[in-house]
């Protein structure tokens, strides 16, 4: 037997041992191959894949890996993969992911919960429902110029690996957000996930590449580290393989990924302020404010955190929200709540106290709130509220918890002024409820926010409610704005000098 056909038989024994070690959970055996149509013109592409045949040691596995490395290595295969089948592969990949991440919502809405223990399994739910919104491959439509020299093409192109980070609040809906936006764009990705909802990730992961192996004969295309670390986080950024970054999470990822050296996208934290004015209707702009800040028990980057309300329209604001299902607290079960929700510690902040925020509070149900505040609530209470000042903890941290501050303004000028400062120049997202189009400028310009909903819910400025598209990925301090596939592709132009133009 000659020594080719020795390493043959010796790569596919490897193989099928490799594909039997991970089939406990699947039934795939074989890729099918008439799924996505080969295109004739891809033939350098195809020798390309040939070549960069993976290590059998990555078979099997459908992207859930124990090292950085592993992930990487498979996910540059799959990219080559990708590229072999083309725009068709694409397209499959994109409805594989919306349509399961759909059909599974229930399923995987409640072990994401299960693991974090954060958030509402109803929400839950509904986000995964609302993946079908994010913007596949139609959203990368060509560039083309046409004159007296020719005619020219700029195309949208692949990077190669894209390494993703994504957070607790929203673990399996943002790495699917994230899948369908980078692979639309021809790449390829490998997550690490934050440590808290790592499990319920893989486990998306693992269902995802199942199916679409089965359907591309692609392995592979989204990877995931199976115990995200520090370690790991490092090494996928510093793997080769690795051209591209994107981080959804709060200040410390955003500044290791931009020490990496390597480009990163960031989606990083917010603490939406909330501005109501004179002349808006402060009922709608009341369950706008609960629909909003009571979303996953507020653990939205969008969410209504801090309210600014104009004096002469605080109690009627107050009132309708009290109608619409949030529970107004006094101020000693305000300050009871503030107590249990935050860690005063003196002498931090540059000599001022600094407030940490209680992660048991962190996207607890209204219940556990009100329990620690020492009020009975009716137990379909969406969210809680209750007045302070501007410096106040719940107005100054993200907290992340169904119950928002309102502080009393005196003018505009003082709400924009405060909510501008409890931004902390995230630049992320600001809200306003008025029917002033100056007040509404003057904010949209101080504020000068990734997002600016006026007269809805957060939501709205993701597509929900309000015009425009959704990700769960929205890149604020490197400024991409709300990610989509063209976020995840390297401009490339092609010229055809004097010939052509057909006109
Ligand atoms: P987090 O910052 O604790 O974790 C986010 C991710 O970063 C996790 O995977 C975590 O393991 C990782 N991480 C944290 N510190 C790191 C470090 N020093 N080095 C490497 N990796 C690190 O955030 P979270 O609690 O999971 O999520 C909530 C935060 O994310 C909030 O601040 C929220 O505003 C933000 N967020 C932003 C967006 C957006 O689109 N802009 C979307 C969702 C959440």
């Amino acid at each position: 037997m000659s020594s080719v056909n020795e390493t043959l038989i010796r790569d596919v024994v490897s193989e099928v041992l490799g594909r039997l070690g991970g089939a406990a959970t699947t039934t795939v055996t074989q890729p099918a191959t008439a799924a996505v149509k080969d295109d004739p013109c891809v033939a350098a592409a195809k020798r390309a894949a040939a070549t960069a045949k993976a290590a059998p040691a990555l078979r099997g596995k459908f992207g859930v890996f124990a090292t950085a490395d592993e992930a990487c290595a498979a996910a540059q295969e799959a990219f080559a993969q990708l590229q072999q089948k083309g725009i068709a592969a694409r397209r499959k990949i994109e409805e594989i992911v919306k349509t399961m991440a759909e059909k599974n919502a229930e399923l995987w809405g409640k072990i994401e919960l299960e693991e974090t223990k954060i958030g509402r399994l109803d929400h839950k739910i509904a986000k995964l429902g609302l993946i079908k919104l994010v913007p596949g491959v139609d959203w990368l439509r060509p560039d083309a110029r046409s004159g007296d020299h020719g005619i020219t093409l700029e195309e949208y192109t692949p990077f190669g690996v894209v390494g993703a980070i994504t957070p607790s609040t929203h673990s399996i809906p943002t790495l699917s957000g994230n899948i369908v936006n980078i692979v639309a764009a021809g790449n390829a990705v490998v997550f690490n996930a934050h440590p808290s909802a790592a499990k319920c990730a893989a486990v998306a992961v693992r269902a995802y590449n199942e199916a679409i192996y089965r359907e591309t004969g692609i392995e592979n295309i989204a990877c995931i580290i199976e115990k995200p670390s520090l370690d790991s986080f490092n090494a996928l950024c510093k793997n080769d393989n690795t051209r591209l970054l994107l981080v959804t999470g709060g200040p410390a990822v955003v500044k290791a990924a931009m020490q990496t050296g390597k480009r990163a996208i960031c989606a990083g934290p917010g603490n939406p302020p909330v501005l109501v004015d004179d002349t808006c209707c402060p009922t709608r702009a009341a369950k706008a404010i609960i629909s909003g800040g009571a979303f996953d028990n507020n653990l939205l980057c969008i969410g209504e955190k801090q309210v600014f309300v104009l004096e002469s329209v605080a109690d009627k604001l107050m009132q309708r929200m009290s109608e619409n299902g949030a529970v107004k607290l006094t101020n000693a079960q305000f300050d009871a709540l503030t107590k249990a929700a935050f860690t005063i510690k003196e002498g931090e902040g540059g000599g001022c106290a600094q407030a940490h925020t209680n992660k048991d509070f962190i996207g607890k149900d209204t219940s556990v709130l009100a329990k620690a505040a020492g009020v009975n609530i009716p137990a379909d209470t969406q969210l809680l509220f209750g007045e302070t000042d501007a410096n106040h903890p719940f107005v100054q941290e993200e907290q992340m918890m169904p119950f928002i501050p309102i502080v009393r303004v005196k003018s505009v000028e003082e709400g924009i002024a405060k909510s501008l400062q409890s931004e902390h120049g995230y630049k992320h997202t600001a809200i306003i409820h008025s029917h002033d189009v100056e007040n509404i400028t003057a904010m949209a310009r101080t504020l000068d926010t990734t997002l600016f909903v006026k007269n809805g819910p957060c939501a709205a400025g993701l597509g929900l409610g309000g015009e425009g598209y959704l990700s769960f990925s929205i890149a604020t301090p490197t400024g991409e704005g709300i990610t989509n596939p063209r976020t995840f592709t390297r401009v490339r132009r092609c010229v055809m000098v004097d010939n052509l133009r057909i006109y």
